[in-house]
């Protein structure tokens, strides 16, 4: 939407906040920034950008609402948290009285105009029969399964509507799905702000244009980085009118929501749709659970994987990112993405995709983190909030536990054996916690700052040591050299470029080039 002001990214200041514990709204300095938010996102009007406390605290409730947070008008850590969570650039003014018509209706069965934009400016398409283009996508993502994605988010709303989507690939089509970044020319409110903040943002119709942040980590099968699917099946919303919703679990909630075993689209989606293009021909409506999707992407990335395994060139994760990685007994690297793994042996040659499932039975379909540990020559593997252990293809007896038991972080970002503590470590976003294998738990005095690490970025995606005790730490294309000795990083760089024992390099080479 075009509405909006603030261009500038806040998330820095509230995280400031948040660290250094200041009482919430205790300095009218950094009340400054939240206001910038809620008018970026129509909780306060944008002239002159002057507002009275009265306006201020009732914007609060209005977003306090909308979130579902205990509605106290305060700005208290809660809402300063809420305000930082990864969401739709898509305005929610308006949204609160869209809803409760919708409900009205529901109840009364009668029907109200909705309150129009703007004059001449209608929210619904006048036709029943859409076309849509995906203009570009993420390099680390082949069209095809991106395809696929945008294919089933569109068929998540005309299984319960009276809509029909067709691709016209080549264009001209009703609603056009792109990725930008930053400043993309509709104006610097819309502006993209990297990493997390809004991931995406839509225009109601008849413009059909849903824009995308292309320096977010798009992910179709994985649990780091943002579903593609869930984040396209929402923008789409937008883009046949709908607004966003204060239903919990609504796919039209304006925050990012992962792709989990639910539904995918709550009875207030199908409402708000059907109440603007009606019910679907002929059959009822057909609502799909997450599981099946999740599954179906799997399955598609899969096959996409083998057939490219067939053509020569790099393995896939060398365009992109992987989920873990790690190095076993033999220095085999072992690298993993989604429900498939890739092995580099000693020689640098390189073999895969292969199934995790396979190798590892009883795995979830896709994992957050994975270690090898030459202590007892065990595989682990993270994700969620469980762990799971084997001695070769066997999961060990008592496995999958749950992390909490063994006093250990859900959702890891990566877990190394670190040979100078002699222990497993596994980071999780600014702290980092050490596991003593033997007795399974967590060492005393941990979790501590991940700044004992000087050098090592948070949010890394996987670590392993090599044979000569350097530990590598990666985070999207970029790797950090961890010297144990020195006790900081020493070098960085591109891991797919300049680390030969990666896989990724096209002419194999020794594997102590570095
Ligand atoms: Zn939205
Ligand atoms: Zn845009």
């Amino acid at each position: 939407m075009s509405r909006g002001a603030a261009g500038r990214d806040m998330r820095s200041v509230w995280i400031l906040i948040l660290i250094t514990g200041l009482p919430a709204g205790g300095s009218p300095l950094l009340l400054l920034e939240p206001e910038d938010f809620l008018e970026k996102y129509g909780y306060l009007h944008q002239d002159h950008h002057i507002h009275n406390a009265v306006e201020v605290q009732s914007a609060i409730r209005e977003f306090q609402w909308l979130s579902r947070l205990p509605v106290t008008g305060e700005l208290d850590s809660a809402t300063l948290r809420q305000m930082a969570e990864p969401r739709c650039g898509v305005s929610d003014e308006g949204s609160q009285q869209i809803w409760a018509q919708r409900v009205n209706v529901i109840f009364t069965g009668k029907r109200h105009h909705r309150k129009r934009r703007s004059a001449g400016q209608a929210e619904k398409w006048y036709k029943r029969h859409l076309t849509y283009q995906i203009v570009n996508w993420p390099h680390h993502l082949s069209l095809s399964s991106v395809r696929l994605a945008v294919r089933a988010a569109f068929q998540l709303w005309s299984n319960v509507s009276g809509l029909v989507f067709q691709e016209a690939p080549g264009g001209p089509a009703d609603i056009r799905l792109a990725f930008y970044e930053g400043d993309h020319n509709d104006g610097a409110s819309n502006a993209f702000d990297g990493p997390g903040g809004t991931l995406a943002h839509a225009f109601l119709p008849r413009r059909g244009e849903a824009h995308f942040d292309m320096a977010e980590r798009w992910t179709l099968n994985g649990h780091k980085g943002h579903n593609l699917f869930m984040v396209t099946a929402h923008e789409i919303g937008h883009t046949l009118g709908l607004e966003h919703s204060p239903v919990r679990h609504a796919l039209m909630s304006p925050y990012y929501r992962k792709l989990g075993r639910s539904l995918v689209l709550s009875w207030d989606d199908i409402i708000a749709v059907q109440q603007l293009y009606g019910k679907p021909l002929g059959d009822r409506p057909v609502r799909l659970p997450g599981q099946v999707l999740d599954a179906a992407l799997q399955e598609w990335e899969f096959t996409e994987l083998q057939s490219r395994h067939e053509t020569p060139g790099q393995p896939l994760y060398c365009q992109g990112v992987f989920d873990a990685i790690t190095m076993d007994q033999n220095e085999t690297v072992l690298v993993f993405r989604g429900s498939v793994y890739w092995t580099v042996s000693a020689e640098g040659s390189v073999s895969g995709p292969l199934p995790l499932r396979q190798r590892w039975p009883d795995l979830p379909p896709a994992i957050e983190a994975a270690a090898f540990s030459p202590l007892d020559s065990k595989w682990y593997f993270f994700k969620g909030k469980r762990i799971w252990r084997y001695k070769g293809s066997v999961l060990d007896l008592g496995f999958p536990r749950r992390s909490s038991d063994l006093g250990l972080p859900h959702h890891p970002d990566c877990a190394f054996y670190y040979a100078p503590l002699g222990h497993m470590v596994i980071f999780k976003g600014s702290r980092y916690s050490v596991l003593d294998l033997k007795t399974l738990h967590q060492e005393p005095y941990y979790p501590r700052r991940l700044t004992d690490w000087t050098g090592v970025p948070q949010g890394t995606n996987g670590a392993l040591t090599r044979p000569d005790g350097r530990l590598y730490l990666f985070r999207e294309q970029r790797f950090w050299r961890f010297d144990p000795v020195k006790v900081r990083v020493t070098r960085q760089g591109e891991w797919a470029k300049d680390l030969s024992w990666t896989g990724c390099s096209n002419t194999p080479q020794s594997n102590n080039v570095i």
